[in-house]
């Protein structure tokens, strides 16, 4: 497989209480009253999918930072954690404009169920966006 340029297919998208970011708490486990769902995508309908998932406690989601992918980065950036006032290396920061603008949350696994033909994972402790597109769950 070719390496340079990689073509990535959402699975899903996140249905959030959160429909602004500047509203979102920064680490998921700060927002542990926050609950959603993770809607898949009609390829991914099938429950063989999801099976023996509920042994698990918690979901790493990986995500595409939509809504700011098309910003672009900077080698340095002000984490709101330490106060906007300290400049740290892109790569020492889990801030959304990156390279390759790519997340990653740990959620709470709620519960899974199917609905008008598509599969639903509720989750809680979300730090996402309503309609960040899914690009895989572990
Ligand atoms: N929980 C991860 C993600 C940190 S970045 C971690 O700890 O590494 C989380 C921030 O990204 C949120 O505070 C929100 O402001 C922003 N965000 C969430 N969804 C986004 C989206 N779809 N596009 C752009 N930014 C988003």
């Amino acid at each position: 497989m070719p390496t340079q340029n990689i073509a990535l297919t959402p699975i899903g998208k996140v249905n959030s209480p959160y429909k602004q970011k500047f509203v979102i708490p920064r680490q998921a486990n700060l927002a542990s009253s926050a609950a959603g769902t993770i809607e898949l995508d009609s390829g991914f309908s099938d429950i063989d999918c999801l099976r023996a998932i509920e042994q698990f406690s918690h979901l790493w989601i990986v995500y595409l930072f939509h809504q700011t992918a098309t910003q672009g980065w900077t080698n340095t950036v002000q984490p709101p954690r330490l106060g906007g006032k300290k400049k740290v290396g892109v790569f020492s920061s889990r801030s959304p404009f990156r390279p390759n603008p790519i997340g990653i949350s740990a959620v709470k696994y709620i519960e899974h169920y199917k609905k008008n033909g598509r599969l639903y994972i509720k989750i809680g402790g979300l730090d996402l966006l309503d309609g960040t597109p899914i690009l895989d769950i572990k």
